[in-house]
């Protein structure tokens, strides 16, 4: 994206202490989501992010990941398919557990809304540990499609979350604005 743009949506982003839990800076999207300009902005980025790694389908990771992928979808053309946390899809599902700091998590997709001639940009707004989207693409992966790659709008440079995707991610890449 070019630097007037990161610039308009970094601006956009609230960074609020301590939430949800002491410790942790919370990245707040919503006031980029209330700014019409910058949610354009952000909608434009990965769409142009979608085209240029030739994907068919984008899957938003709930639940900011629906929120910014479903503008994406419309706009470059392609489906949309949720990733939800495990017991919210009713259809047949794939599930994949994952690590987290206390514990598990287990996120799921409906198997049919893939197949083996897509190919799936993941999208959701803060990659931390990785977690969440390494999962997805096994997901992915498991329901027979490929992987176009994962584009995040904040990666936190702090955590290992880039270092955790590699091996998962092979060639495709990660792209944080
Ligand atoms: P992870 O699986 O650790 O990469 O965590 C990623 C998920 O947690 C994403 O869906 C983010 O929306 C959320 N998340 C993690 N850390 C933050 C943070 N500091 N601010 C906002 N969201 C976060």
């Amino acid at each position: 994206a070019a630097a007037s743009v990161r610039e308009l949506l970094l601006s956009r982003i609230r960074d609020v202490p301590d939430y949800p839990k002491p410790g942790v800076v919370f990245k707040d999207i919503t006031p980029l989501l209330a700014d019409p300009a910058a949610f354009t902005a952000l909608t434009d980025f990965f769409a142009e992010l979608c085209v240029e790694h030739g994907a068919t389908k984008i899957a938003g990771l709930e639940a900011r990941g629906f929120i910014l992928a479903a503008p994406v979808a419309v706009r470059a053309g392609i489906g949309f398919v949720p990733v939800r946390k495990a017991g919210k899809l009713p259809g047949a599902t794939l599930g994949q557990a994952y690590e987290l700091e206390y514990g598990t998590a287990e996120i799921e997709i409906h198997a049919e809304d893939l197949s083996a001639d897509d190919r799936v940009m993941v999208i959701d707004d803060v990659l931390a540990t990785g977690g969440t989207a390494g999962a997805s693409l096994e997901l992915i992966r498991r329901a027979g499609a490929q992987v176009a790659g994962v584009a995040v709008l904040m990666e936190l440079g702090f955590l290992p979350g880039r270092a955790r995707l590699e091996t998962v991610l092979r060639d495709a890449p990660l792209e944080a604005l």
